[in-house]
């Protein structure tokens, strides 16, 4: 998942960065419109990206082959023990110098949920945050692959907050945009997104060789948007050279076009960032 969301920019023509992979477990922290001053974790390996998606909007380029069981990439997933200690040894020299932070996400290179302990990560977490930033929210970026599995609900439910991919309204735009890898389908994903509770979907919207930002598009992703019923919904779109370089980012009057039709139409609080 992506760790921050860009700010969305008037200039559709201004040059898009590159991002690389984070070398860490843990990165920042970095100022995020959302969250504050944001400490992220990474609990994916260093040297390529671990995703069920290939979105091809994807800052971090293309997913070698996505997967929804990591399987025999086991082996290059951090620890537990390494998380816990790596998280306790940044928070231990924030106190230190007494600096605060405002959130701690993890997220990092690909998808967090398919880290097999991920609860056992998420408790320990929670535990660090309270002894050294109780301030702190402890938050996930996911984009929503796992969510129909009930133990992974029942991990993401130990957090703060939740900020859940949703990009698709119809089956075929979520292939063509996302490509999932194959156990992967939108309507597991929705049955498991109107379950979890105090949930923000994040949606990006792109255009060219796809593009999910036209009236229709937009129509069937509001139906299922309240469906969901998140907490909100917040707009997107590229700041950062995408996977396919077809891609290209909307403009800011698009997202807000996007923004008022979904509080308009679909009842819920909608912020372009
Ligand atoms: S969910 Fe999509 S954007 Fe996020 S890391 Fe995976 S491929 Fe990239």
């Amino acid at each position: 998942m992506i760790g921050t969301t860009p700010k969305a920019s008037e200039s559709p023509e201004q040059p898009l960065k590159k991002i690389i992979l984070q070398h860490g477990i843990i990165y920042g922290p970095m100022p995020s419109r959302r969250l504050g001053r944001s400490l992220g974790i990474n609990l994916l390996p260093t040297k390529y990206k671990l995703c069920s998606f290939n979105c091809l909007y994807c800052q971090y380029g293309w997913t070698q082959k996505a997967t929804f069981t990591p399987g025999e990439r086991l082996k290059d997933l951090p620890s537990v023990e390494a998380v816990a200690a790596a998280l306790e040894t940044a928070l231990a020299e924030f106190s230190r110098d007494h600096r605060t932070i405002d959130a701690i996400s993890i997220c990092g290179n690909g998808e967090p949920t398919l880290y097999p302990a991920l609860a056992e990560v998420i408790l320990n977490v929670m535990q660090i945050r309270d002894r050294y930033q109780p301030h702190a929210r402890v938050v996930i970026l996911s984009n929503s692959s796992t969510v129909g599995d009930p133990a992974v609900r029942a991990a993401l439910e130990l957090l703060d907050l939740k900020i859940m991919k949703f990009d698709a309204g119809s089956e075929e735009m979520f292939r063509q945009l996302n490509h999932p890898a194959a156990p992967v389908y939108m309507g597991e994903i929705i049955a498991g997104l109107k379950q979890l509770k105090n949930t923000f979907l994040q949606s990006c919207f792109v255009q060219g060789r796809v593009t999910n930002a036209d009236p229709d598009s937009v129509a069937t992703w509001i139906d299922k948007i309240r469906e969901i019923h998140p907490l909100g919904v917040q707009l997107y779109t590229l700041d950062r050279e995408p996977a396919d370089k077809r891609i290209e980012k909307v403009s800011l009057t698009t997202l807000r076009w996007i923004a008022y039709a979904a509080r308009w139409r679909g009842g819920l609080p909608a912020e372009v960032f």
